[in-house]
């Protein structure tokens, strides 16, 4: 059996290790797992923002229940897709206003042919 602070040997009977005095009996906390959902949450965020957002949702609620790591991750995905959603839908509403200035634009023109009749 190693010491799992310096790699030392020490026995399973062992308190304490004799090179580094580190305490066997406390095991350091396993590494969490990673919610392999909310990288591809993240990574969709850029390129398809509602299924992004959906699958960050998803992830985010996973990872509270069962303790994964990866927080951050689905943390920003969700930030992150829900801005471009707001970017898209704030510039098609720019395009709608654009279109209705347009079509107002026509009538006016047309308005004023017929008036001149
Ligand atoms: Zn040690």
């Amino acid at each position: 059996m190693k010491c799992s602070v310096c790699g030392g040997k020490v026995y399973e009977t062992d308190n304490f290790c004799e090179k580094c005095g580190a305490d066997l009996k406390v095991q350091p906390p396993l590494a969490k797992k990673n919610d392999d959902l909310a990288i591809v949450g993240f990574v969709l965020a850029f390129i398809f923002p509602l299924v992004g957002l959906i699958l960050s949702c998803i992830s985010f609620n996973k990872i509270k229940k069962e303790d994964l790591a990866g927080k951050e991750f689905a943390l920003a995905g969700i930030i992150i897709s829900a801005a471009q959603l707001g970017i898209g839908l704030i510039s098609s509403l720019i395009g709608l206003i654009g279109f209705f200035e347009y079509f107002i634009e026509i009538i006016i023109t047309l308005v004023s042919i017929f008036s001149q009749v």
